[in-house]
């Protein structure tokens, strides 16, 4: 899969537990070739702070959805928690394999 930095449309933001939130993002390209174990790195601001994008590893793609489970950490996945449905999501989407767990012998 090719790098591509691209903008999706958050869907929902769902709290799942304290520390938890559950992102969709509609994203129909990346929902076709996306798959668990890859990884988007996100803006998580509109401006340049923070600079740095934050990685998250797709949960589930399907369906024209991708959604990812973010642990809220610090400053980056806090203001990511607080986005509202409807805004953009920035990202540079996947382009490596998935990571994969090798079974041991
Ligand atoms: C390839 C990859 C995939 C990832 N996928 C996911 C995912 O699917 N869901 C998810 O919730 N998180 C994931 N992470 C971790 C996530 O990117 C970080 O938790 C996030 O960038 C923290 O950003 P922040 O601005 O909130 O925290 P910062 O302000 O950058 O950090 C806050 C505090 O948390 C500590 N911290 C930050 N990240 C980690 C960490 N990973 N482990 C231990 N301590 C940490 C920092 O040292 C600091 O003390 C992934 C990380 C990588 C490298």
């Amino acid at each position: 899969m090719k790098k591509i930095h691209s903008t999706h449309t958050i869907l929902s933001i769902k709290q799942v537990c304290a520390k938890f939130v559950q992102i969709a993002i509609e994203a129909p390209q990346l929902a076709k070739t996306g798959r668990p174990g890859q990884f988007l790195n996100v803006r998580v601001s509109d401006g340049s702070d923070p600079l740095l994008r934050r990685p998250f590893g797709i949960y589930r793609a399907q369906d024209n959805i991708v959604e990812m489970l973010v642990e809220i950490r610090g400053r980056g996945t806090a203001m990511l928690a607080r986005k509202k449905p409807a805004r953009p999501w920035t990202s540079l989407d996947p382009w490596e394999d998935p990571l994969r767990c090798r079974r041991r012998r």
